[in-house]
């Protein structure tokens, strides 16, 4: 149902969030947040785990972030043995916690926790859609 255009290696052809590749085909990342209570999810959640009647609505990831922690991968799990080595790493987007890589036109040696970081969306070789922080 569209979500086996995600990422590197795709688990789920089908999920209540396709429309996150929608979104990237747009050249955008998006969360989900909660009407209810307003909490926001990334990766993007159907349902609020916290508010069992509650609706979510997407929101854009936009602006800058800030590096909170990355490693260096050395030993990819299946299907991403060749793509090693590569910076994972976690980043705040006003709030909004963001798990990605970090481009590998960032030197591991030049990034540091706290620096800004930009969501940006990627084709790969293959066709499919991801997203990868990059300097800001
Ligand atoms: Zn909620």
């Amino acid at each position: 149902m569209g979500f086996e255009k995600f990422g590197r290696v795709s688990f789920a052809s089908q999920t209540k969030v396709a429309d996150f590749i929608e979104y990237l085909e747009k050249g955008e990342l998006a969360a989900t947040k909660c009407l209810e209570c307003g909490r926001v999810f990334f990766p993007p959640r159907a349902d609020c785990p916290w508010c069992p009647d509650s609706k979510v609505e997407w929101i854009k990831i936009e602006g800058t972030g800030k590096l909170i922690s990355f490693t260096k991968v050395h030993y990819g799990p299946t299907g991403f043995e060749d793509d090693t080595p590569y910076t994972l790493a976690l980043a705040d987007f006003d709030g909004v916690k963001v798990f990605g890589r970090i481009s590998k036109e960032l030197a591991e040696e030049d990034a540091k926790v706290g620096m800004d970081l930009k969501a940006v969306t990627v084709t790969l070789p293959s066709g499919q859609l991801s997203y990868e922080l990059v300097p800001a």
